[in-house]
């Protein structure tokens, strides 16, 4: 219960007394209480006294004369996260949480968000040819994400341990299955030979260090470089939500695989409202950080473990975490991707559970999912879980650079060309009746942002909410620049809507807000991007054929434009504003402590550490200090 609450219960209780009181009517029932006026607890509106009477006041009167000790110091507002019930007078010391919203861009890169930007100046008349007649450094325009006022370029770097970035530095604790494939417990953590780290020689100054663009190497600069000891997307996530460096795989554990305090379990503590959406399935890497806590990323329930003790997977972490108020993503057993990321067993146990409130893909799901949140209160329903998922993918249903949905259930990659599951199966439907089924089954992911907003906004402690766009990742891992060009659109629809929301709710005071990637993709535009997607669609573009009419290739060279399906360790952008900003400001290029240890920075950059530390002082509600993470 938030403590206004309590305020008014009091309120509600003291009313009907007073009421009596000034209608100067007989009291009916005695009210208890202290009833000597020189106590310094002393109740006018007693009319029995309890015996409880404090003689504080008297005593003072020993002390001295003048000074009036009943009078103490401190933060006075009921509101504030460190209010002092015995302060008679504020110091002007109050700590306000403040609404925090992180946004994750899963694999959205710099170039990532630049190829949507400059698609959506071209399709808003810029007539420049060149990526030079739009941005070539810096934090660019075109995007949302690009209005706020705050801009760096983050480290993502991983652990490693004897050569790999899989290997924990397990402890015996008797209880996980151990993720390493041998046991390094005897080994305490040390920065110089456990981070994989970011070298500026080899990886460059910038995300946009020119060097990327000139298809040759010089003599230190290595354009494979950001290829090698890659991160992924469980170990990113993690570290943004605990504040600790980790191993790939690892969610919500650190180094030792021990459990570590998210910013989840900071909100919720502090008896705040809880919401993450995802458009992928709720138990995917980035989503699963937020509430579980288990060594590897595939135990996805217990059906995907086969040797594992009963609850060690993350479906069980989601089922009993506490405070979480409202989740929102994909992976319904309904659709056609069946009981791999959420078994059709536990759907059971959700639809009879009075705990939650299940949606699933169904008509109108959308209006479905608003009415829901915005009837929510926070502080006393049932969790609102929402299931859904396209029918083809495993995703919301793709929109494309178009928004047209054409690619919606489409195998992604087209670097061969056209799909063969081009003509998808729509049953008795038209491809029209299709599109608008999936569309209307799905709530997108700015309206699950929406709906996540609308429910916790009336939580008198504020709220924190997690939302990524996971098919940005994916249409990565497919080199499908049309539906990267669409996930980045939509995933700043909902970003647009988050600051919008802001504005009219108490501004960047009391809110902050935290747009980036949690991992970068290998994707190099060439220079004429902008007069080729000009001329052609981007669905022709991601088709592609040769370099000369594909506007971008995927790695490092331009005579294998698909030559990178994967993530890198290339710094990737920060879009922020608000709350604790300017933890962010001070961090560039400076170290943190992990595991005991000093970390040290990398010059110019943050990294994921410090966004961690900036967004766990705004929910603390104290931007001067930076918070410990305790190893
Ligand atoms: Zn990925």
């Amino acid at each position: 219960m938030g403590r206004s609450i309590a305020l008014i219960l009091v309120l509600m209780m003291l009313g009907p007394m007073a009421g009596c009181i000034n209608e100067e009517a007989e009291p009916i029932i005695p009210k208890l209480g202290c009833t000597d006026s020189t106590a310094s607890n002393f109740d006018p509106n007693a009319t029995e006294n309890d015996g409880t009477c404090l003689s504080e006041n008297v005593s003072t009167t020993f002390e001295s004369e003048d000074e009036d000790l009943s009078v103490s110091e401190g933060c006075t507002d009921i509101n504030a996260r460190n209010f002092d019930v015995n302060a008679t007078e504020d110091d002007g010391s109050c700590n306000f949480s403040k609404n925090v919203i992180l946004m994750i861009g899963d694999g959205m890169g710099w170039e990532m968000v630049r190829t949507a930007a400059i698609y959506n100046q071209v399709m808003e008349g810029n007539q420049g040819n060149l990526l030079s007649d739009f941005y070539t450094e810096g934090k660019g325009s075109g995007l949302a994400m690009q209005e706020l006022s705050g801009f760096q370029s983050v480290t993502t770097y991983s652990t490693i341990v004897d050569g790999s970035t899989r290997n924990s530095l397990r402890e015996d604790t008797g209880s996980n299955v151990p993720t390493a494939s041998e046991d390094y417990r005897d080994i305490e953590f040390d920065p110089r030979n456990n981070l994989v780290r970011y070298n500026i020689e080899l990886g460059g100054t910038t995300p946009w260090d020119s060097r990327y663009f000139l298809n040759n190497g010089s003599t230190s600069f290595d354009p494979m470089y950001i290829t090698e000891d890659d991160p992924d997307s469980a170990q990113t996530a993690t570290t943004l939500m605990t504040g600790v460096k980790t191993f790939k795989g690892a969610v919500g554990v650190g180094l030792y695989e021990r459990p570590r305090s998210s910013l989840n379990n900071v909100a919720s503590d502090n008896g705040m409202c809880l919401g993450v959406a995802s458009n992928v399935p709720i138990t995917h890497a980035t989503p699963a950080s937020t509430y579980a806590k288990v060594n590897s990323r595939d135990r996805l329930h217990w059906d995907s473990i086969s040797s594992s003790r009963a609850g060690d997977d993350i479906l069980s972490w989601f089922n009993q975490a506490n405070g979480l108020d409202i989740m929102l993503g994909t992976g319904n057993p309904n659709t056609h991707v069946g009981d791999h990321y959420v078994h059709s067993s536990y759907l059971d146990s959700f639809e009879s559970n009075e705990n939650h409130t299940l949606l699933l893909n169904s008509p109108g799901a959308p209006d479905l999912l608003k009415s829901a949140a915005q009837s929510h209160d926070s502080e006393t329903d049932a969790r609102i879980l929402g299931l859904y998922g396209s029918i083809g993918q495993a995703n919301l249903p793709y929109s494309g650079a178009n928004g047209s949905f054409e690619q919606s259930g489409w195998g992604l990659n087209l670097k061969n060309g056209p799909p063969s599951d081009r003509t998808r199966d729509y049953g008795p439907m038209t491809k029209e009746e299709y599109i608008a089924k999936e569309i209307d089954e799905n709530p997108s992911l700015a309206e699950m942002t929406d709906a996540i907003l609308d429910a916790c906004d009336e939580d008198n402690q504020g709220f924190f909410a997690t939302i990524e766009s996971g098919d940005i990742d994916w249409a990565g891992h497919s080199n499908n620049i049309d539906a990267l060009i669409g996930a980045v659109n939509d995933f700043d629809k909902a970003v647009e809507n988050v600051i919008k929301w802001i504005n009219e709710n108490g501004g960047w005071e009391r809110n902050m807000l935290v747009v980036t990637a949690d991992h970068d993709h290998y994707l190099t535009l060439t220079d004429d991007f902008p007069n080729l997607v000009r001329s052609n669609s981007a669905l022709d573009l991601a088709m592609g054929g040769d370099i000369e009419h594909m506007g971008h290739y995927w790695g490092p060279s331009k005579s294998d434009p698909y030559g990178s399906q994967s993530h890198t360790n290339r710094p990737v952008p920060v879009f922020y504003q608000g709350g604790c900003s300017q933890i962010i400001n001070q961090s560039v290029g400076e170290g943190f402590d992990n595991y005991g240890q000093y970390v040290g920075g990398v010059s110019g950059f943050v990294d994921q550490v410090h966004l961690h530390l900036a967004m766990r002082a705004a929910l603390i509600g104290d931007c001067l200090h930076i918070p410990v993470v305790y190893g």
